[in-house]
């Protein structure tokens, strides 16, 4: 059965995004259709003004509308400690940890299977970054899978080189998690990165 052309194209744009399915989309079209104009139209101005408005911070990499962003404004910050991260919503997720240092986001999507060359990951923003302030401590918060394996190890090498203190994030078993079931990369991390108790 064909649809009206309006309704298919709003279902066919909900599509594009990542999660939803045909039928999701659909759902989601339906629903949009019987939401007050006035609701319907501030949605879409909202994705509007979102998407013209929001950009990477030129210092750190976070999604802000203005420039430094509020984390790189934020003078109660520990200046000494950066942490790395693959994309700007890392940050977020790491922003509830309470890690109160700056950050530094490549945004920049590094899959090992689409055979991208790490020396094209541009690294200069963030040599200027650490050129121009007293970096103690570089934090690799990569994701734990083989590209973030690859991305901490040549990261840490290059900032090694430089003298800067590297660490990562430890990885292992997960809070609420069952030695039974975890797999055995999981279980050799987690014993590698053990602590003293006391
Ligand atoms: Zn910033």
């Amino acid at each position: 059965m064909r649809l009206a052309r309006p309704l298919e194209n709003l279902i066919d744009r909900l599509q594009k995004l990542p999660g939803i399915g045909p039928k999701t989309a659909q759902r989601l079209a339906l629903f949009i259709l019987k939401m007050p104009v006035d609701e319907a139209r501030q949605l879409a101005q909202s994705i509007i003004v979102a998407r013209e408005k929001v950009f990477p911070c030129p210092h750190c990499g976070f999604l802000t509308d203005e420039n430094p962003c509020l984390i790189c404004r934020d003078t109660s910050r520990d200046r000494s400690l950066l942490c790395v991260v693959a994309d700007s919503s890392d940050i977020i997720a790491l922003e509830r940890s309470g890690y109160r240092g700056q950050y530094y986001a490549l945004n920049r999507g590094f899959n090992l299977m689409d055979d991208i060359d790490l020396g094209d990951i541009n690294l200069q923003p963030l040599q200027q970054l650490l050129a121009r302030e007293k970096i103690n401590e570089v934090i690799l918060a990569f994701n734990p899978d083989m590209d973030g394996e690859v991305l901490s190890r040549y990261m840490a090498v290059s900032l090694h080189r430089q003298g800067i203190k590297v660490t990562r994030l430890a990885h292992g078993l997960p809070v609420g998690g069952d030695i039974e079931f975890a797999d055995e990369i999981t279980l050799r991390m987690a014993i590698e990165g053990r602590k003293e108790c006391i």
